[in-house]
């Protein structure tokens, strides 16, 4: 198990972490398993999509729609970051990508994210890599 620190810098913001992943990975020297990319934050998830800046706004103008800020939620009366947590749910803690000849098996264009809700912060990324055997 690795734990990675990252300082992210907006308290909204997708951070392509494919090549850091990708360099786990290398280093495990597993040629073929699994490997899963987790965060223990309840404010931030993990998601694998294209990297494109037009869509990465997208993502974010989209949960935004769906989970406004400024909405009125019983957490932010202790908290104030509600938002923050139910856009974590609706994306989630963990993604599992395959391991093939020591590489994770991704599309041409996919990237791993870590995705930021209630930035910025000093935050920690788990990456655990298993072989098949
Ligand atoms: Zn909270």
């Amino acid at each position: 198990m690795i734990s990675m620190e990252l300082k992210t810098n907006d308290r909204v913001e997708l951070i392509d972490i494919t090549d850091v992943v990708q360099e786990a990975v290398k280093n495990s020297a597993v040629e073929n398993g699994i490997c899963v990319i987790s965060t223990r934050h309840t404010t931030t998830s993990i998601i694998v999509n294209e990297n494109e800046s037009g869509l990465r706004s997208d993502i974010l103008s989209l949960l935004e729609r769906f989970i406004p800020a400024d909405a009125d939620y019983s957490h932010d009366r202790i908290d104030n970051n509600a938002d923050a947590h139910l856009k974590a749910v609706l994306l989630g803690s963990s993604q599992s990508i395959p391991i093939l000849c020591g590489r994770l098996l991704l599309g041409t264009w996919q990237s791993v994210f870590f995705a930021e809700f209630d930035g910025p912060r000093n935050r920690s990324i788990e990456i655990m890599v298993l072989s098949q055997r």
